[in-house]
């Protein structure tokens, strides 16, 4: 059934030919027993394979049932391999960390078979070669026989009518070697053995055939024993490995070999936590970055915020407002938009406290607050910020109930003694202020301070009022009676005839929407002495210089109307229809969405391609990190899949099963790290820092980690499949022994 003729092969290595062997013709029938003996190097092994189909001949023709090889493809080859060949190794090539019954499982598993049809065959054949009782023990516990009758019990599994085996016996001891022997000369009845040794008084009784080889060509080709002609041989039946038998030895390899498993998985607990910090570290860079260029322009960076100015530079109407009202997607207008951009700081000196944020309308405020009450009074205010916030969440006790004064931070004076009552979680970066009508016009008044300037005309001269010079600056006082002024003694030297008594000052006060003028007339002037009685101050010296006006005559000066204001969308999908009709109200928009995208484009575009490269180019470190760790634990395996490639496994399925193994481990990975990160949330591992991280990434964030570290993977089980599949099965087995 199996026959060669004038078949020779020869080996090509780096320009040199070597002949495996030359010119070989013989005839093998069912039912022989065929010992193949000769010195080392003359050629044996090189005739195993190519009768067994692994490896090509060069010359002559090799027929199998009669029909002629040559022309066959590496799948032809591969389906007769699958049909006719059980194969036995000096080294016998079984999986160690599997079990006696998992080996022979192994092969009929990756042949198409279930699982439960074949335990029954398996306990039989293993009965058969007396290895019953160690079904469940470790191959690598077993001595050489015993490993030997495994491969044997392999070999029968498959019901193949061709069993060869090269050197089944070289490492055996003799009484090994007999038992070895015997099993095989048992099962030859009706099936065609060859076998190679270099031991011929071994098998001699056993032996119904003898061929001796020398330098590569049959010297001798002796039938000891007659037997029969002519049987068909009975392919065995293979087919496609189940789905559930590949889940099943993928999710074995996972497990089997501890070691390798706790080594695999640290690869990729570690990967997914570097990602995972790594992609949060650059999340929570880039907001901060955002956040900074942004806040020297607008406080408020709500991004259903649209800023309105109207198209003429006049002020806005209740004609105007009413309009803006009637449109769909509009939620509420703030009239006075500089409030929400002009950020105000509450400090109390003795307890070093310093709360700085964005006042609003208390009227504003929707439910209740989460911890002290709601305010009694126009005095009162609640602050809103971050849950997690240090002052919001530890320093409670402090901010409640307290006195604070309100800071003009321009003129770095205190405007005012306030008290917070409640304290309100909201996300927000920056606290806000809940105020009553009365504290915002306070607010109000400090930013119409801030944006305007105000000169004044006095003797016939021009003068600035600077903010942060006490020098002739113009500030308000409830001690001025209206209409009046009261100057430094130390000034009058700018008015004629070094007196200044009923000189009118002329103020003016321009800013980018208006000009607004008021007078007073002098009529004191102050000194160390009557200071304190004339203006109800203490410091003389921090406020000498200063002209002091009514309150009245001072806001006089401030155009009482708006001239920019801003709305605020329902609906933030609608934002840019809402634009359009804004603009057909002949208004000025300005998108706070858009204008936090691209605040500085230069600097922070350069900033931020800094910040994308250098994140990329340390996962891709740590993705080559990973991979040559894998690849140097993978490596270990290379045996594994030769293996499971001899017994049938095509380079699909061998993938497939790599691909079951690394991601059970990567998967496993992940949700141990989500897991980890899940108590961090609910404070049952208490880690601020890594809490802090998370506040940046979302789900998306993690769906998009999950996806590189499923490619990541995909990327190292292919990798890795191409090399072991680069070398022919043969020359992996013979480098690694
Ligand atoms: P045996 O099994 O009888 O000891 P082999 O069949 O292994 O002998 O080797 C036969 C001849 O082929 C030897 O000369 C050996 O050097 C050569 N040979 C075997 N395998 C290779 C190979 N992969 N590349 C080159 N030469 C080889
Ligand atoms: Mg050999």
């Amino acid at each position: 059934m199996l026959k060669l003729k004038d078949v020779s092969k020869f080996y090509y290595n780096k320009g040199i030919i070597t002949a495996g062997f030359t010119k070989v013709s013989v005839d093998f029938k069912l039912g022989e027993f065929v010992v193949i003996t000769g010195e080392s190097g003359s050629g044996k092994s090189t005739l195993l394979n190519v009768l067994s189909g692994t490896d090509s001949y060069e010359e002559g023709e090799m027929y199998i049932n009669g029909v002629e090889t040559s022309h066959y493809t590496e799948a032809e080859f591969e389906d007769y391999r699958k049909k006719y060949i059980g194969n036995i190794f000096q080294n016998f090539n079984l999986v160690n960390s599997y079990s006696v019954y998992q080996n022979v499982e192994l092969v009929l598993l990756i042949n198409g078979y279930t699982k439960k049809d074949i335990k029954e065959k398996i306990n039989n054949i293993l009965k058969e070669v007396d290895l019953y009782r160690f079904r469940r023990t470790k191959v690598s516990k077993l001595s050489g026989g015993q490993k030997q009758r495994v491969a044997i019990a392999r070999a029968l599994a498959k019901e193949t009518p061709i069993i060869i085996a090269d050197e089944p016996t070289g490492n055996l001891d003799s009484r090994s070697a007999k038992s070895v022997l015997e099993i095989l000369h048992k099962i030859s009845k009706d099936k065609l053995v060859i076998i190679v040794t270099h031991n011929y008084d071994q098998v001699e009784e056993y032996a119904t055939r003898k061929i001796k080889m020398h330098d590569g060509r049959i010297i001798e080709d002796k039938v000891l024993v007659k037997t029969k002609q002519d049987i068909v041989p009975e392919a065995s039946k293979y087919a496609n490995i189940t789905f559930l038998s590949k889940l099943r030895i993928g999710l074995r390899n996972t497990f089997n070999i501890i070691p390798k498993f706790l080594l695999t998985f640290l690869v990729y607990f570690f990967m997914v936590a570097a990602l995972l910090s790594e992609y949060s570290s650059f999340k929570k860079a880039d907001y901060e970055s955002g956040k900074m260029g942004y806040n020297g322009y607008f406080q408020n960076t709500d991004d259903r915020r649209i800023v309105l100015q109207k198209n003429d530079k006049s002020y806005f109407t209740d004609e105007d407002y009413e309009k803006i009202k009637s449109l769909s997607n509009i939620d509420y207008i703030v009239k006075d938009d500089l409030l929400l951009d002009n950020a105000i700081s509450f400090v109390n000196e003795e307890t070093n406290l310093y709360l700085y944020g964005t006042a609003k309308d208390i009227n504003r405020f929707t439910g209740s607050v989460d911890v002290g009450r709601t305010p009694q009074n126009e005095n009162e205010i609640i602050i809103a910020g971050f849950k997690e916030d240090y002052y919001i969440s530890q320093m409670a006790d402090q901010i409640l109930e307290s006195n604070l004064q309100l800071q003009n931070m321009m003129r770095g004076e205190y405007v005012g003694s306030y008290r917070i009552v409640g304290i309100k979680y909201e996300d927000i970066n920056q606290y806000a202020f809940y105020c009553s009508d009365a504290v915002l016009q306070v607010v109000k008044d400090m930013a119409d301070d801030y944006y305007s300037s105000i000169e004044f005309t006095l003797s016939g001269k021009k003068y600035k009022s600077e903010k942060w010079n006490t020098y002739m600056q113009i500030v308000a006082n409830v001690n001025i009676p209206k209409g009046e002024a009261y100057v430094s003694a130390d000034i009058t030297y700018l008015c004629s005839n070094y007196s200044c008594r009923n000189k009118v000052i002329s103020m003016t006060n321009s800013n980018i929407y208006y000009e607004q003028s008021n007078e007073v007339k002098i009529t004191k002037s102050y000194n160390k002495n009557n200071f304190n009685s004339l203006t109800g101050l203490k410091k003389y010296d921090e406020h000498n210089g200063k002209i002091f006006v009514n309150p009245d005559d001072y806001e006089a000066l401030f155009n009482k109307n708006y001239f920019q204001s801003s709305v605020f969308v329902k609906d933030v999908k609608e934002i840019y229809n809402t634009e359009k009709k804004l603009q057909d109200l002949n208004i000025k928009t300005l998108l706070i969405k858009d204008t936090l995208a691209n605040w500085d484009e230069g600097v922070s575009q350069v900033l931020r391609i800094m910040q994308v490269v250098v994140t990329i180019v340390l996962i891709i470190v740590m993705f080559f990190i990973s991979y040559f760790i894998i690849k140097i634990i993978l490596k270990s395996r290379n045996i594994y899949f030769t293996t499971i490639r001899i017994l049938g496994a095509s380079k699909k399925v061998s993938k497939q099963l790599l691909d079951i193994e690394l991601l059970t481990v990567s998967n496993l990975a992940y949700i141990i790290v989500i897991g980890f990160l899940l108590l961090v949330h609910y404070n049952i591992v208490n880690l601020s820092y890594i809490k802090d991280l998370m506040t940046y990434i979302s789900i998306r964030d993690y769906i998009l980690i999950y996806i590189i570290l499923i490619l990541m993977t995909e990327l190292i089980s292919s990798k890795f499949a191409k090399s072991i599949f680069k070398k022919s099965a043969m020359k992996t087995f013979n480098e690694e022994v």
